[in-house]
């Protein structure tokens, strides 16, 4: 066999960095960096380079599909037809029974745009419930709110190209080094070519991106609110606001200086415990530098208040018209692969097709009309989000749910809640590449799927950008892609609920459904109508917008200073602080932080199966600030049981100044393959912010005392 080069894309983080893949017959041999995709112009991280060591191996794939009939059984190898068959028996069953809201989807941020497209459509347009939510719940949901209810839509106004124009760069809750590695040596390149431009890295953590920051602000957790309004109170004090573009292109700015009078630099740094020196220096190099660039993730994004602490950042751009020109803007980093793509379909509880709103009647008809449906199919009320979906399956709302290529048993708050949620459900099918994740025990039905190397579609990155995945090999055993087992299924429910009608799922391939989507943000916001495979395969990846006609898409929005509200204006929101959700108490006296790790990604489903990704981090750990640990007697390496009010593990003890003492630190990424428990989850909280229902993951009340 002679070796063969594919272009794709690395199916890790938002980055969405251009991968050419090696394969020799069905063996994928190697990988680079693909030097012509804009996002990463050759380079990759580690964990892009290690992509082929964990498509080496059939070991630990789901390879067939698997069925069990009753739950003390063990799952039995079963046919394609007999499995779509129970999926769509047993799921319209209970939709006959019960009602299309006793079925829920929970689906995830690593899906292509073209298997959410599809799964959305099977909820929303088949069965008439809105209970599809999705991973991207965890990660994002809270800076999508606050992008739409300041800017008027979802999605970043800026792009790639900012990191390097940037004078003054405002981190934000993300470890940038470790998130999203190669923007971060791009920054890092820039920085080296300019030494004048600033970093302020926002974080409770001595992170290695704060490590290499001109100025930390090592604030407690959750104090972020506080912090922003404590700074756009000095950028008012000393006229560093600009009065021209609030006046032209905001509104709201009256109610937002009356709240931040209160927020004097001294009272807001008390609050944040930092120096109030330290946060008038942020407040002037973001406020005096020509371009001040913020780029944040889950620190804020993974909080009780996290719309409320992404408002308040955008105020600081909006204040200083630090938004809409080259180098500037408040850039939120996607976690996840295709986060943006599932939002572009509309592929959660809270939304409908192409940035629509599911309360909007007008949106819904325009949706049925697009899908060739009855419009009273589409509801009107919103479905359950990720945390109260789960809440509802325990509950017995909700009687069965498919859950495709994530691991909720691992990944969602108070994974106690979780497990007796997915033990109470009637049917729970599980649409996986992996076979040993810590949800796969729960399935009653495991559905072999694709992965990365083995699958076509799009993914759209952190700067709206959007790339082709391709398949370099042949699955192994009988996976199949994502969005062929959501369409065989759904023409089974189909023909189960709605026997007289033609079929609303024709696709014979992902390009089909590509079409249909981009029809249908024809005249929205995210307009791709201009896109199609033959354009990116011609021109390569593209920003969106790009309706028919233009030459290319848009790498900044709001350049004229009209945003896209109904009056055209931004939005200012006074946002007050508001405090973490669970103090710390004299019984739970620790703030638990969590995070990522360099090498590792997400439940380590994929990374885990690679030895050189454990050289950096080779275990997990409880990490401790050295005084804490003194005055607890306690040693480095020596077990420690970290326990919030709802659960808790046993972790060996790192003693570090990375935290602040009063504070220890997990990463979220062991699962239960490394542990005696299903992670650091089981003792997070599973409050949730009340506008964008994302829980709070970075935050707990803890004790840690010797195992
Ligand atoms: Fe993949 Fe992200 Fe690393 Fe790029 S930065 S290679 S997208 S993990």
């Amino acid at each position: 066999m002679s070796k063969t080069v594919t272009k794709s894309t690395c199916c890790y983080c938002g980055v969405g960095c251009g991968v050419l893949i090696e394969s020799d017959g069905d063996r994928i041999t190697g990988i680079q960096g693909d030097p012509s995709h804009p996002a990463n112009f050759g380079r990759l991280c580690t964990k892009g380079m290690n992509l082929p060591a964990t498509a080496a191996s059939t070991t630990g794939r789901a390879l067939y599909p698997e069925l069990r009939l009753t739950r003390d059984a063990e799952r039995q190898r079963v046919d394609w037809d007999a499995a779509l068959d129970t999926v769509a028996e047993r799921f319209a069953d209970i939709i006959r029974r019960h009602g299309p809201d006793a079925v829920a989807f929970y689906v995830s941020g690593q899906l292509l745009t073209e298997d959410y497209y599809v799964f959305n459509k099977l909820a929303k347009g088949l069965i008439g419930t809105n209970n599809i939510d999705t991973n991207s719940r965890l990660c994002m949901s809270s800076a999508v709110t606050a992008y739409k209810q300041a800017l008027g839509a979802d999605g970043p106004p800026t792009c790639y190209e900012d990191l390097e124009l940037a004078d003054c760069v405002l981190f934000a809750g993300s470890n940038m080094a470790y998130a999203h590695p190669v923007l971060f040596r791009r920054l890092e390149a820039a920085k080296a070519a300019r030494p004048d431009m600033k970093w302020i890295v926002v974080d409770p953590r001595r992170t290695d991106t704060a490590a290499m920051a001109d100025l930390h602000l090592a604030i407690q957790p959750g104090t972020d609110v506080a912090l922003f309004n404590g700074m756009l109170h000095h950028l008012i004090w000393e006229g560093l606001i600009d009065d021209d573009y609030i006046g032209a292109h905001t509104d709201g700015f009256t109610e937002l200086k009356t709240l931040v009078r209160d927020y004097t630099p001294k009272m807001a740094a008390e609050l944040c415990g930092i120096l109030e020196a330290d946060l008038i220096t942020a407040a002037e190099w973001f406020g005096r530098s020509p371009s001040s660039l913020s780029l944040y993730c889950m620190g804020l994004n993974q909080s009780s208040h996290g719309t409320d602490k992404n408002l308040a950042l955008i105020n600081l751009h909006l204040a200083t018209a630090q938004i809409g020109k080259p180098g500037a803007g408040p850039f939120s980093l996607t976690g996840q692969p295709n986060a943006m793509g599932g939002r572009e379909v509309g592929g959660m509880a809270t939304m409908l097709a192409a940035h629509r709103d599911i309360g909007n009647a007008e949106h819904r008809a325009e949706v049925a009309d697009a899908w060739g449906m009855p419009v009273e199919r589409l509801s009107a009320e919103p479905g359950l989000p990720a945390v109260a979906m789960f809440d509802a399956i325990r509950g017995g709302r909700i009687k069965a749910v498919w859950i495709a290529c994530t691991n909720p048993a691992h990944s969602l708050p108070d994974l106690g809640n979780v497990a007796e949620a997915l033990a109470a459900a009637e049917f729970v099918v599980v649409q996986e590449a992996f076979a040993n994740t810590d949800t796969v025990p729960y399935a009653d039905l495991l559905l072999p799927a694709t992965t990365w190397g083995e699958k076509s579609g799009t993914v759209t990155n952190s700067e709206r950008r959007i790339s082709r995945v391709r398949a370099a090999v042949a699955a192994p055993g009988e996976a199949k892609p994502d969005w062929w087992i959501a369409a065989e299924a759904a023409r089974r429910i189909e023909a189960e609920l709605y026997p007289e009608s033609s079929s609303l799922f024709p696709y014979q391939n992902p390009i089909e459904i590509f079409d249909e989507h981009a029809g249908l943000t024809t005249g929205r916001d995210l307009d791709i109508g201009g896109l199609s495979y033959a354009r990116l395969e011609a021109d390569g990846p593209q920003q969106w917008p790009l309706p028919v006609g233009a030459t290319t898409g848009l790498a900044r929005r709001y350049t004229d200073g009209v945003f896209a509200t109904a009056d055209g204006r931004a939005h200012f929101h006074a946002t007050p602080y508001k405090p973490v959700a669970e103090p710390t108490s004299a019984r739970y006296p620790f703030h638990l932080l969590t995070g990522r790790l360099r090498d590792q990604w997400h439940g380590m489903s994929r990374t885990g199966r690679v030895p050189q990704l454990f050289s950096h981090t080779p275990e997990p750990s409880l990490a401790m600030h050295p005084n804490d640990a003194e005055r607890r007697g306690l040693k480095a390496g020596e077990l420690v049981r970290v326990e919030s009010k709802r659960g808790g593990l046993v972790l060996p003890l790192a003693v570090s100044d990375e935290v602040q003492s009063g504070s220890v630190f997990a990463a979220m990424h062991w699962n239960g393959q490394f542990l005696n428990s299903g992670g650091i989850n089981t003792a997070s909280l599973p409050k949730v912010d009340g506008k964008s229902f994302q829980p709070e993951l970075k935050h707990a009340a803890v004790r840690v005392e010797r195992a």
